[in-house]
């Protein structure tokens, strides 16, 4: 059964804004037969796609002039991209190809016609780098601006089934959160409990993206790396935020091999609001030597504790390898057969 409670599938338009077209690219990547099985395996009906539907000009007006009009059922209304609301409000940095209206205009008179609205990539969630300082085109997100409610919608924003706009927030984000998304939306199994605070799909969210990091050794014995290509936590000196960044990055991996900190990356955080607007990604911000951002979870007391007794008991295996580009104390094996 589709989100219209019936047997037909559910009917999705997806929108671009000020984006990239990154999150796209990402859910490109969905699924092994691609997206299009994808969505059709969950019970949708994509209606109309602006850089992936062969439809433009009258058609295109004309699907989302009925759909506005309430005379075209729209189950999913998905945008990529902030909303750009400059100059001075009127939204016209940002039109609408071939229908002289903004996306704001667009996305005002479409979002109360859906049965859900969801906000795929940080941009659209909550400005995301579009509206990075000092945000000429004063972008926002469709319920947030960054991490203050409101947005484009408005904070009490309510689609017809009665859901916030759902915020697949990353940048981009990994393809099976838009994906798992969409098909929960299709198949009603979605509801505002399943959402937290920012509303992300906490399937994703209730993780950290440091879970299941392949340096999580070097991070209990706060072994660092010192240069990109060491092998140690890049956590004390590198910038990586994923003890505080949402998303199960390093559990579900991309393309099914790889991540941010996998590849050497820090976590710069994509998946937070106002991520944006940091300063010098690959440095981790101290004071009096101790980095800014500790898990939220924990007191910065018993980090800078358990931080020094863990160095103390750091094995040379461990201590060497940090910093290294590869193994170069391999760990102690019995010995063998001769
Ligand atoms: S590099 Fe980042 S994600 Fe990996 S163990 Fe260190 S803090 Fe965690
Ligand atoms: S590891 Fe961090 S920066 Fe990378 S995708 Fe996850 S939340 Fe975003």
């Amino acid at each position: 059964m589709s989100s219209t409670g019936s047997t037909r599938p559910a009917t999705m338009l997806w929108l671009q804004a000020g984006g990239c077209g990154g999150c796209t690219m990402a859910v490109l990547e969905q699924g092994a037969h691609g997206w299009f099985e994808d969505l059709a395996e969950s019970g949708i009906e994509l209606l109309w796609h602006p850089s992936l539907s062969l439809d433009t000009g009258a058609p295109v007006r004309e699907l989302l002039t009925a759909i506005e009009a309430g005379e075209r059922p729209l189950d999913i209304l998905v945008l990529e991209g902030a909303i750009l609301r400059g100059p001075n409000g009127t939204g016209r940095f940002n039109r609408l190809s071939g229908t002289d209206r903004s996306m704001l205009d667009w996305i005002k008179g479409l979002a109360p016609q859906a049965g859900v609205v969801v906000a795929v990539g940080s941009c659209a969630a909550y400005g995301g780098v579009s509206a990075g300082l000092p945000d000429p085109t004063d972008a926002c997100g469709l319920q947030f601006k960054q991490a203050e409610a409101g947005g484009v919608l408005g904070a009490g924003f309510r689609s017809r089934a009665g859901l916030p706009v759902i915020n697949v927030a990353g940048c981009a984000p990994h393809p099976g959160w838009i994906a798992e998304t969409l098909a929960a939306v299709a198949g009603q199994m979605i509801s505002a409990d399943d959402l937290d605070g920012f509303g992300r799909p906490r399937f994703y969210a209730d993780h950290l993206a440091h879970h299941g990091c392949s340096r999580n050794e070097f991070y209990e014995f706060k072994a660092s790396a010192e240069s990109p290509a060491d092998r140690g936590c890049l956590m004390e000196h590198l910038g990586c935020k994923a003890t505080q960044a949402v998303g199960d990055c390093n559990q579900r991996v991309w393309n099914g091999a790889g991540s941010c900190t996998h590849a050497g990356y820090a976590c710069v955080a994509c998946t937070a609001p106002g991520f944006e607007n940091a300063r010098d990604y690959l440095v981790t911000p101290k004071l009096a030597g101790i980095p800014v951002g500790l898990p939220l979870d924990m007191p910065k007391a018993w980090f800078v504790a358990l931080a020094a007794l863990s160095k103390s008991a750091t094995p040379k295996r461990v201590a060497v390898n940090a910093r290294s580009d590869r193994v170069v104390v391999p760990p102690r094996r019995t010995a063998g057969p001769k």
